[in-house]
């Protein structure tokens, strides 16, 4: 699994604080000549101008110096984070990080908390990035937020499946009373990441550089980045498990008959958790059987905006 979020690219100058964060600890530069904090790393102490520095281990506390809400995503491919919840932290030592909260509803972001550190690898290679969470918070020091890792933990918090009420298809009034405004439950959710992306632009020949090419889209496409073939977010409807407390029996075949209505609303950008939730939207009698059409949206995870809006006809027989 990969993702396209843009992440950080170590210099010879910074690399040990990278590196600091993929172990877990969060190292920074000190002036061996005057004791002087040193954030962000560079070559020089810029209190006295010493080039006498030296990379130290601290705690990583401090107080959240001020911080924003972003209800708008930063780049497409954070429209999975939203809010994002961008802060400056004033560390002890005195230096101040830009970085993100974690582990926090937005009533709880209050400028002058006391602040703790969290590493949240974000990469398979072990990439970290620093973000912090309140000093008081019951919150892991380290996470695994890889895509990997994030489908993972969405997969075991689906809920088990109820019990499912079943419904003959040639019971008529049965069939119609399926029919719903409401939307069921969320699925499980899947990442549509840059591999799978160009697996299929390889299958179905569409190999559009607003799909296969990260770094001429993150240049010149609207979205910022790549996208996913709609078609392709289409069909990933078959490995989203939808929770439906209804089952149809009876019949002795079933027909996919296509779809009446199909529309791609919202691009996916290309790293994106995707899920989706249904309703049965109208039931038809007809002389070859009961007809069904359900209605299924698909969301990036986090996005109000479907990704996927597909009537799905399907003929019991
Ligand atoms: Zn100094």
């Amino acid at each position: 699994m990969s993702t396209n979020k843009p992440l950080p690219t170590a210099t010879e100058i910074s690399a040990p604080f990278w590196n600091g964060l993929k172990a877990g600890r969060l190292t920074i530069p000190q002036c061996k000549s005057c004791g002087h904090w040193i954030f962000f790393p560079r070559r020089h102490c810029d209190k006295c101008w010493s080039q006498d520095l030296e990379w130290k281990e601290v705690k990583g506390t401090g107080t959240l110096y001020t911080y924003t809400l972003t209800r708008i995503p930063t780049l497409p491919d954070f429209a999975d984070e939203m809010p994002q919840k961008m802060a400056v932290v004033e560390l002890d030592e005195g230096v101040r990080i830009n970085t993100t909260l974690i582990g926090l509803d937005e009533g709880e972001v209050k400028v002058g908390m006391r602040v703790k550190p969290v590493f949240d690898t974000v990469k398979s290679d072990g990439t970290a990035l620093l973000r912090f969470t309140a000093a008081d918070k019951d919150f892991p020091s380290r996470i695994d937020s890889t895509p990997a890792a994030l489908a993972a933990a969405a997969e075991a918090e689906a809920e088990p499946a109820a019990a499912k009420r079943q419904v003959r298809c040639d019971d008529e009034a049965a069939m119609k009373a399926l029919v719903s405004d409401t939307f069921s439950p969320w699925s499980n959710q899947i990442v549509v990441d840059q591999a799978l992306i160009d697996e299929f632009a390889k299958l179905s020949g569409d190999d559009y550089w607003i799909h296969t090419d990260p770094e001429r889209a993150r240049k010149q496409s609207p979205f910022g980045g790549t996208i996913a073939h709609g078609a392709l977010v289409q069909v990933l409807q078959s490995r989203l498990r939808i929770p439906l407390d209804f089952e149809v029996v009876g019949f002795t075949n079933m027909v996919n008959y296509g779809s009446d209505r199909l529309r791609f609303p919202a691009p996916v950008p290309a790293g994106s958790r995707i899920h989706a939730h249904s309703r049965v939207k109208s039931v038809e009698k007809l002389p070859k059987g009961m007809q069904l059409t359900m209605e299924i949206v698909t969301h990036v995870v986090g996005s109000e905006r479907p990704s996927v809006i597909n009537d799905l006809v399907i003929l019991y027989m």
